[in-house]
């Protein structure tokens, strides 16, 4: 599957969780360093990618909608 997004996770908030990872299994992985790293924006369908982002406790993930450049999450966005 190809990639429909951009997908950023901040390092800065994430705590390690996981629940990207349960939700999303093919996009989001743990690295080493116990945080969640993007391994195939393409892996899961677009509605998982969002739906693990809205699940992340942090809200450490930022997707953005590739064709459009639409922020689909954080529907606000914090500077
Ligand atoms: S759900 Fe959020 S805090 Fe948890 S691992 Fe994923 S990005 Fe990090």
């Amino acid at each position: 599957m190809s990639a429909e997004a951009t997908i950023a996770v901040n390092l800065a908030r994430c705590v390690g969780s996981t629940m990207c990872i349960q939700v999303a299994p093919s996009v989001f992985a743990l690295t080493d360093e116990g945080q969640s790293c993007v391994i195939d924006a393409g892996g899961d369908p677009m509605e998982r990618i969002v739906e693990a982002a809205e699940n992340c406790p942090m809200e450490a993930i930022r997707v953005e909608d590739l064709r459009t450049g639409t922020v689909l999450f954080p529907l606000t966005e914090e500077s």
